[in-house]
């Protein structure tokens, strides 16, 4: 048998972090098992349904690398199938029609929430023959008696009785398909064997199986993931900070570190936190997913995109970083190699946005120094260093890494101080900080120009200091 999974979102919003996820163990699942991913837009709902999010969720699995080996599969597209079913059930009797009115049901949703029972549909219209030409619904005949058993891979063994399900609209008043309806069609249709879906769905199985039998097919196996929660225990959300996929893309992650970070929320091997794709595919197991929810740490996912970023190669990250540049105005290429600049940078930035911030100064001057880095290093006592390197670099011969070394060590002999009293006022003269990479590879990028520039701002600002001290 091959094994075929699904993603099946519902593009009313943003690709959350969390359905990712979801998309995630069931891509691994279909990889590990040399099965195929299907991926299913379930576009029913018309209102909340838009075509930016559709895009929101093609962009977000293309940049994320799951590709899918079918779909996407558009629900809109297949109402003629799901009405075909329906009429199928109607036929062979394991649905109706009913014409209960709204007011009717309202009270018999009012009598139950006075008993403080679960509001359920009483079967008024089962056995009455509705009329096909008065406006109905259509309803899907539940057993009565017995259970409904879910072997779940993540959650063991849940059994509902029958007498807590009732008869579900399968088919509107206006003609059209509902959720579990479609569901169950779809997934018989592309012959899904292994349903993987976020737990808030655990209450639809019973109902699901239960047209599947009806419709006598084999019924697929069951995962239900356990929900993301944010750090204050309620349900990932918005308030929690980025849940939408493209929003880490944008804010300087690497698809590699959000996917390796979202497998360790609720799966792991061992003590070991760094995943590659073809490692995961070795060793993801469904049934290894905690039941418990997880809890999101954006800390962490910081932690393994530093990770990515330092191991990546410096050729993609100074492609991925072009953009983040971009943003604060910058033309990379007006300025160093770029990868050049990824080398400097590669280990001391957590995304790429940092990355693009922290070199800023290589391609323009900075408003101010940095306050206490210009208290501590730019003081009077800087103002010989910073001439002597001044005239040095103004005829120094090549403006390489060595000799801008040599430079800085040839000064610091020549006045007889120590390496980081030198270095220091002239990082914070060039940078504006006083952290950046090593003092030659600094210079270097900054290049002879703007560099004897900024320590004559240096300078003034020295000058004005002692003025108004
Ligand atoms: N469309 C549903 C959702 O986005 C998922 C349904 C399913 O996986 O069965 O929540």
């Amino acid at each position: 048998m091959t094994i075929r999974t699904r993603f099946a979102p519902s593009p009313t919003g943003y690709l959350h972090v969390g359905g990712v996820r979801t998309a995630l163990f069931s891509w691994l699942f279909a990889r590990r098992h040399g099965g195929l991913f299907i991926l299913r837009i379930e576009d029913t709902d018309l209102e909340r349904s838009t075509a930016a999010s559709v895009n929101a969720i093609l962009e977000g699995m293309t940049w994320l690398g799951l590709e899918y080996d079918e779909g996407p599969f558009y629900q809109t597209k297949r109402f003629d199938r799901y009405n075909e079913v329906i009429d199928g059930l109607l036929e062979s009797g394991h649905a109706y029609r009913c014409s209960c009115s709204r007011e009717r049901i309202d009270a018999l949703r009012d009598e139950a929430m006075k008993r403080k029972a679960k509001p359920r549909y009483d079967g008024h219209c089962r056995n009455l023959n509705v009329d096909p030409g008065q406006p109905h619904v259509v309803r899907f005949r539940n057993p009565e008696t017995g259970v409904v058993v879910i072997d779940d891979m993540v959650k063991g063994k849940i059994t509902v009785s029958n007498e807590e399900l009732d008869d579900l609209i399968i088919r509107r008043t206006d003609g059209s398909p509902t959720y579990n309806l479609s569901v169950v069609v779809d997934d018989m249709d592309m012959e899904i064997t292994h349903v993987i879906r976020g737990d808030d769905h655990v209450n639809n199985t019973p109902r699901q199986i239960n047209i599947l039998k009806a419709l006598g097919k084999v019924l697929p196996r069951y995962a239900h993931v356990p929900m993301i929660l944010g750090s204050d225990g309620a349900r990932l959300s918005k308030r929690h900070g980025a849940v939408g996929v493209m929003q880490y893309m944008e804010d300087g992650f690497l698809p590699e570190a959000l996917l390796n970070y979202l497998v360790r929320l609720g799966w792991s091997h061992g003590d070991q936190e760094i995943f590659s794709l073809e490692e995961l595919v070795q060793l993801f197991d469904i049934g290894d997913v905690n039941r418990a929810p997880s809890t999101f740490n954006y800390e962490k996912l910081l932690w393994l995109n530093q990770h990515y970023i330092k191991e990546s190669d410096p050729l993609r990250i100074a492609h991925l970083l072009s953009p983040h540049l971009g943003r604060l105005g910058i033309d990379p290429a007006q300025g160093p190699e770029l990868v050049e600049v990824v080398r400097a940078q590669q280990e001391r930035a957590k995304t790429l946005v940092e990355m693009a911030e922290i070199s800023a100064f290589i391609y323009r001057d900075f408003d101010a120094f940095d306050e206490s880095a210009a208290k501590k290093h730019l003081r009077p006592v800087a103002r010989e260093p910073l001439e002597a390197m001044k005239t040095v670099l103004t005829n120094l011969g090549e403006w390489t890494r060595e000799a801008l070394r040599q430079a800085v060590q040839q000064v610091s002999e020549q006045l007889q101080l120590n390496m980081g009293k030198v270095a220091q006022p002239l990082r914070v003269a060039v940078v504006g900080r006083a952290a950046s990479p090593g003092i030659d590879e600094t210079l270097y990028l900054v290049g002879r120009e703007a560099c004897l520039r900024r320590i004559d701002m240096a300078l003034a600002f020295i000058t004005t200091r002692e003025a108004s001290a």
